[in-house]
């Protein structure tokens, strides 16, 4: 398995030495102080040990050759263990934790040191961390300071360290520490989660309330969304309404007001024609009808003066009518004369009275009977004398001549009368188309003032229509503003026929209403809020994501530790029974009886200190943290016809013998590809190191052996002899020796 081990320039070995380890057990030989156990660190050290007193040295400088009077210094010591990897047993572990093999036949493991300190670590001469070249040994169960490297004086370290580091080295015997480091791996990952979610979550926390914040701003983006839509609604249900309104408004008016127009057109020009003012004719008609009264007065003043006349002569002639010297006169009673003027001036009277030509007529007719009815009576007394016959023509002659002139008078008096009646007439009718006239100017102007009011009523409703007009011209402006220009987008064609103002000012209460809140809502900058919100809920989502996936990680991590812990737990137990039975094997061997067997120390490490056993560590606090169970591991041995158990108590060679059994033991149950052993057979008395050298030959079948040694018995056993030597330059040098010169050189 381990092939062969370049050395150049590592402590002793100044010029490059290989040495092979073809056969199963190698054994190293020489005198003391030539370099044999340099070659042990060497392994060690390209192995990767970090300990420099496992290197017997104080400073990696050290491990470089420190030249000789012969030999200078070189610049570096190299180290390069190389393993056969035919069977592909060397493995790592890749970034998703499964196990890749190495594909090569065989693993150079080189270390290099530089005499500044430096440190370089190259597998198959490609430059790697240390940790890379430790896990991939780790999958081979090789260790730079495991216990398949027992160097000089440690074989019975074993029994002397502490249970704890028993434990460790039990546990890497059992090739447990892959466990162990897988489960370091997984808890430090598991920190590492756990520091992340705390940041997460801090990240979180310092995000929530910007978040919360954005959230209710964009809830409240999102309401003036919504409200900013049932505006836009609201606002083209009104505006289409709206011009309805006013398109047809504005176009009644205008009929209204044209025929009003109109109408006040045509009543000036009726004014215009009915016209009033003074009439020239009824002026004149009663300056006539004047005239005509008073030549009527003097008609009957001249009529009254004949009536009287002619009673007179009436009187004379009745006078003597009834006298005889008067015979041939008639006689007329006076009463009877004034009986008639009286009946005559009443009816007169009456007829002056009366305004209406047509009814003085049967007036004048009663007034013409009683006339006649008084001669009539008066001619019928007509026995005269004709004396008196003379005076009596006389009278009858003047009587005949007034009553001539009286009826001419009382022609012209009808005439007159006539006359004047039909004057009346006509002045009646004259004032009453006049009056006709006024009434209809009257008319006419009250309905023009009618109508010039109602057109300063319907300038009122014009203004009142600007204004509708202004006010929609203005709401536009705004619902472009408030609601964008989609609320001032509408098609007339939608109109309502309905022009109902009292549902437009409920529609225009309910816009108020809203935009108000919009108002209140506060505008702009919505896109860079709606944006911001957006990146902070996906950073928030984000981080949530994160932390759930972080958690599952935590959750399969966990899982993992206890799976891991389990294993070991289970291989641990199961591997320290399987070495209990080896251990018990060889210590009889050894000792030809006895017995011996490991403890599995579940308590703290003060009652292990109380046992005795350990150093005086406390507890770390990783130890606490794991809560492992198996705290350390115990020896307990007994000795054949021997009453002592303490392990302080045996003999050198009893303690070599019982941490050679020890350490066979758990190399049988777990055998490491190769087992170095560096003179752990020096305090062997020469039956002891039969029994060590039959046990060799056991284990060689499990393992490659590397021997350094003194011992001629264990010598023996080896199938190869290399005799180191070191000249006088200071530098070791490897010879392969035979066995009897084997002897020579190595004592
Ligand atoms: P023994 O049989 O007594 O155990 P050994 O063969 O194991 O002896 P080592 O201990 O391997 O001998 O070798 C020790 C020798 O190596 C010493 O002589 C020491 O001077 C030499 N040595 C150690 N480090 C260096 C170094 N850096 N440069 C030169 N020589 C060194």
């Amino acid at each position: 398995m381990l092939k062969s081990l370049e050395i150049s320039g590592f402590k002793s070995f100044a010029k490059k030495t290989v040495l092979e380890f073809s056969d199963p057990i190698v054994s190293i030989v020489g005198p003391n102080g030539s370099g044999k156990s340099n070659v042990v660190e060497a392994v060690r050290f390209a192995l990767g040990e970090q300990s420099m007193k496992a290197l017997r040295g104080r400073s990696s400088p050290d491990l470089i050759f420190k030249g000789s009077k012969n030999l200078s210094a070189p610049s570096r010591a190299a180290v390069t263990a190389v393993f056969d990897n035919h069977r592909r047993i060397f493995s790592f572990t890749n970034k998703d934790n499964a196990a890749v093999g190495v594909d090569f036949n065989e693993i150079r493991v080189t270390r290099e040191v530089y005499p500044d300190g430096q440190n370089r670590y190259l597998i198959n001469d490609t430059p790697i961390r240390l940790k890379d070249v430790v896990e991939v040994l780790s999958s081979v169960h090789v260790g730079s300071s495991g216990h398949h490297i027992i160097s000089q004086g440690e074989a019975d370290r074993v029994l002397s360290v502490s249970a704890r580091e028993r434990r460790e080295m039990v546990e890497d015997a059992l090739g447990l520490k892959i466990y162990q480091y897988k489960i370091r791996e997984a808890e430090r990952k598991l920190e590492r989660t756990g520091q992340n979610v705390k940041e997460v979550q801090s990240l979180r926390r310092e995000i929530a309330p910007h978040l919360s914040f954005l959230k209710k701003q964009v809830d409240k983006l999102k309401q003036t969304e919504v409200w900013r839509t049932e505006l836009q609604s609201l606002y083209r249900d009104y505006f289409v309404r709206e011009s309805f309104y006013l398109k047809t408004t504005t176009a009644d008016l205008a009929k209204r007001k044209h025929a009003f127009i109109v109408e006040l057109r045509e009543l000036s020009e009726k004014t215009k024609e009915n016209t009033t003012g003074p009439d020239k004719q009824v002026t004149e008609l009663e300056k006539e009808i004047k005239q005509s009264e008073n030549s009527f007065q003097s008609v009957r003043a001249l009529k009254e003066e004949l009536g009287r006349k002619l009673g007179r002569l009436e009187g004379a002639l009745e006078v003597m009518v009834k006298t005889p010297h008067t015979a041939g006169a008639k006689v007329v009673n006076f009463e009877e004369i004034e009986e008639l003027a009286a009946e005559i001036e009443i009816n007169l009277d009456e007829a002056l009275a009366i305004e209406e030509l047509s009814e003085i007529a049967p007036i004048l007719e009663r007034v013409k009977e009683l006339v006649r009815k008084f001669l009539d009576k008066r001619n019928s007394i007509s026995d005269s004398t004709p004396i008196q016959n003379t005076e009596l023509s006389k009278l009858k002659e003047s009587r005949q001549e007034i009553a001539d002139e009286l009826r001419r008078v009382e022609v012209k008096e009808k005439e007159i009368l006539s006359n004047t009646a039909s004057l009346r007439q006509e002045l009646a009718e004259r004032r009453e188309a006049a009056h006709g006239r006024e009434k209809a100017f009257y008319e006419i102007s009250a309905r023009k003032s009618q109508t010039e009011n109602a057109l300063k009523m319907l300038s009122v409703e014009e203004e009142g229509l600007i204004t509708a007009q202004l006010a929609f011209e203005n709401e536009l402006k705004e619902a472009t503003v408030l609601a964008g220009k989609e609320a001032t987008i509408f098609d007339l064609e939608d109109s309502k026929s309905d022009i109902d103002r009292t549902l437009q000012v409920v529609k225009l209460k309910k816009i108020e209403k809203i935009k108000i809140r919009l108002e209140d809502a506060g505008l702009g900058a919505g896109e860079e809020v709606f944006k911001e919100y957006n990146e902070v809920e996906n950073r928030d989502q984000f981080l949530a994501k994160e932390l759930v996936d972080l958690q599952g990680s935590i959750q399969s991590l966990k899982t993992l530790i206890r799976e891991l812990k389990e294993t070991l737990h289970l291989e641990f137990t199961g591997g320290v029974e399987k070495i209990n039975e080896a251990f018990q094997e060889f210590f009889t061997t050894m000792f030809g009886g006895g017995k011996a067997s490991l403890t599995i120390i579940k308590e703290t490490r003060r009652s292990i200190l109380s046992g005795g056993q350990g150093d005086e560590e406390e507890l770390s606090e990783e130890e606490k943290k794991e809560g492992d169970p198996e705290v350390g591991i115990e020896i307990n041995i007994s000795l054949p016809h021997k009453k002592a158990k303490d392990l302080n108590m045996l003999s050198g060679g009893e303690r070599a013998l019982t941490s050679i059994a020890l350490l066979f033991a758990m190399t049988r149950v777990n055998p490491p590809p190769f087992l170095i052993l560096d003179e752990t057979d020096a305090a062997l008395d020469e039956s002891n190191s039969r029994k060590y050298g039959d046990l060799i030959e056991k284990l060689s079948k499990l393992s490659q052996l590397i021997l350094v040694t003194h011992n001629r018995e264990t010598m023996s056993h080896a199938h190869v002899l290399y005799g180191v030597t070191i000249g006088t330059d200071g530098a070791s040098k490897i010879l392969s020796v035979r066995l009897d010169e084997a002897l020579t050189v190595a004592n």
